[in-house]
C-alpha cells in the first residue's frame, strides 16, 4: 500500500472528529452519474430521451416540463429508482467503517440522500444544494418541506406513457398550487437552516482540535465545498485535510504540509484506507 495511504490513514485514526465534503465524484463512485448518457440513462429515461431528447439526468433535474404530469414522471421515477432502492454500496460501507465511533460531520452537494439511506445520522449532514428527497411550495408560500419518497412510489405505479394522473400531482396543502423538488426550487429553495446551524456548532466544537477534512470527488476548481473546506484548514491550526480525486487532486500551497492527495478512483482508495485504518 503506498505510504500516502498509510499516512492519511494514520492521521484519520488519530482525528478528534472528521469532515466529510463530498460532490458529484462520490455519486459516480456510487454507479449514479447526472452527467452521462449511458446504459443506467437509458433503461430509466429512454422513452424521455426519445420524446424530449433528454440527454442526461441534470437534464431532466433543472428542465422546464410544460406539464406538471411529466415533470413528476421524471422525478418520481428517478427518486423511486436511486433513493427507493438505494441498498448502501460498497463505498458506503467503506466510508462508515473509516469514520468508525468518531463524531463527524457530512457536508455535500449531492441531494440524493444517500448518506442518510447509507447508514449515517441525518442531523450530521448538510445538503448545501438541496435534496431530492423533500419538496415545498413552488412559490413558496409557506416555509415547510415535505417528503418525497411515499408520493413517489405511488407516482411511478400509476404513471402511463410518461405521465402522471393529474389526480395524483402533489398540490402545495396550504395555497393548492405545484409543488417542487427542493433541490430544483432554484432561487425559491427553502434554505436549510437547521443543517446550516449544526455545522457550524460541529466547526465551533472542534476549534482547535484535531479536526480531518475528508474530501470525497470534488472537481478542483469547486466553489461551493472544496475551496471553504481549504480555507478552514488553513484556518485550524491542527486540522489536516484528505482529499480523493480521480485525476483532479489539487491543495493550495498554504495547507501543502498538512495535507494528504490521494488520485484514483474514489471506491479503489476508499477501500484500501479502510484497510489501512484497520491494521
Ligand atoms: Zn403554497
Amino acid at each position: 500500500m503506498s505510504e500516502v495511504v498509510l499516512q492519511a490513514a494514520e492521521t484519520l485514526n488519530k482525528a478528534d472528529a472528521i469532515l466529510i465534503g463530498a460532490s458529484n465524484g462520490l455519486s459516480i463512485a456510487e454507479g449514479l452519474h447526472l452527467f452521462a448518457d449511458n446504459q443506467a440513462f437509458e433503461k430509466l429515461f429512454g422513452d424521455f430521451k426519445e420524446k424530449y431528447g433528454l440527454r442526461c439526468i441534470l437534464h431532466g433535474m433543472g428542465g422546464r416540463w410544460p406539464l406538471e404530469e411529466e415533470k413528476w414522471a421524471f422525478w418520481s421515477r428517478l427518486i423511486c429508482h436511486y433513493c427507493g432502492q438505494y441498498r448502501p454500496t460498497q463505498v458506503m460501507q467503506d466510508l462508515r467503517a473509516i469514520v468508525g465511533g468518531k463524531d463527524y460531520f457530512i457536508v455535500t452537494s449531492n441531494g440524493e440522500g444517500h448518506f442518510a439511506l447509507g447508514g449515517f445520522a441525518p442531523q450530521q449532514i448538510y445538503e448545501v444544494e438541496g435534496t431530492w428527497l423533500a419538496m415545498q411550495c413552488a412559490q413558496p408560500c409557506h416555509n415547510a418541506l415535505y417528503p418525497t419518497l411515499k408520493p413517489a412510489e405511488r407516482m411511478v405505479a400509476a404513471e402511463r406513457d410518461g405521465r402522471v394522473p393529474a389526480d395524483l400531482l402533489p398540490r402545495c396543502p396550504r395555497c393548492g398550487g405545484p409543488m417542487e423538488i427542493h433541490i430544483a426550487a432554484g432561487h425559491r429553495q427553502i434554505p436549510d437552516t437547521g443543517a446550516q446551524q449544526r455545522y457550524e456548532a460541529f466547526l465551533r466544537r472542534y476549534h482547535e482540535k484535531k479536526l480531518v477534512v475528508l474530501e470525497l470527488g470534488i472537481g478542483w476548481r469547486n466553489q461551493l465545498i472544496k475551496a471553504p473546506l481549504m480555507r478552514l484548514v488553513a484556518q485550524e491550526p491542527h486540522a489536516a485535510y484528505i482529499t480523493i480525486n480521480l485525476g483532479e487532486v489539487y491543495i493550495a500551497d498554504d495547507i501543502q504540509n498538512r495535507s494528504f492527495g490521494l488520485d484514483g478512483s474514489v471506491s479503489d482508495l476508499l477501500f484500501l484506507l479502510r484497510k489501512a485504518c484497520a491494521s
